[in-house]
């Protein structure tokens, strides 16, 4: 249980993303970044990008809108270089002016991965090391912070809003209710360069040793840690929206 001012101000974040949720979760993914740079401005609000298969999209939208807001690139040390290649062209093509590579702590990896295989034996671990520390820190100075998630993208995205709390910010998920043909359009229209893997029927693009390609009729991201019955990699843990609600801490 966090300390009493803690939970208060997670009460009060839940109540703004209801609030949020309510009047612009169901706008067209511009005007959801419009009105999140709007409320929170340009100190507050940062958007996290794993430069991938879609990323484009909701980084040439950020673009359009202020080129200047913060774009948080998790650099894990294991992409795949063409993941790294394609970050620094897209960078140049849609004019980004903060882009902001975000790394494990270097001790902690000397620590527990000093040969670099720990996704081979534990994932959890590894994924914790190289994404959800630097994440968490990564976001700890801004309000609120965008994702290019999608509710099409896996059944347990399904549900996902535009808006939720995560225990003292708000994470903000733009692209939430777009579907496939949607992002199609939007890069054909935009002429938006594509991640080069795309093209070898890579849907969903993270890490090196914990991707494949995917097979017709699968889904987006069942190329993703692939042979576990791991899904996420931790920094999207949901909102606690939901949780407060179940303890009855917001109506
Ligand atoms: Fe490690 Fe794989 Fe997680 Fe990347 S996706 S941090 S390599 S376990």
């Amino acid at each position: 249980m966090p300390p009493e001012p803690q939970l208060n101000q997670e009460i009060r974040v839940a109540a703004q993303a209801r609030l949020l949720e309510a009047s612009h979760g169901a706008r067209e993914p511009q005007v959801i970044i419009e009105q999140a740079h709007r409320v929170f401005g340009l100190r507050a609000l940062a958007l996290v990008s794993s430069f991938g298969a879609e990323s484009a999209v909701l980084l040439h939208m950020v673009a359009q809108i202020d080129p200047n807001i913060p774009v948080l690139f998790l650099d894990t040390g294991k992409h795949f270089t063409a993941t790294l290649d394609y970050r620094h062209q897209l960078t140049q093509q849609l004019g980004l002016q903060n882009v902001q590579d975000i790394t494990p702590l270097t001790e902690s990896l000397r620590r527990d991965d000093p040969y670099g295989a720990l996704s081979m034996t534990d994932k959890d671990r590894c994924c914790f090391l190289r994404k959800v520390e630097p994440m968490t820190r990564a976001v700890a100075p801004f309000k609120a912070w965008m994702t290019g998630r999608k509710q099409f993208q896996a059944a347990t995205r399904q549900h996902l809003p535009s808006f939720e709390a995560v225990g003292v910010r708000i994470r903000i998920n733009p692209l939430a209710h777009w579907q496939s043909d949607d992002l199609i359009t939007y890069m054909r229209h935009h002429d938006l360069l594509e991640h080069p893997l795309t093209l070898q029927n890579y849907r969903s693009i993270g890490c090196m040793p914990c991707t494949r390609p995917v097979e017709e009729g699968e889904d987006q991201r069942a190329g993703r840690w692939a042979g576990s019955d791991k899904t996420e990699c931790g920094i999207h843990l949901s909102g606690l929206t939901q949780q407060l609600e179940q303890k009855g801490a917001i109506k």
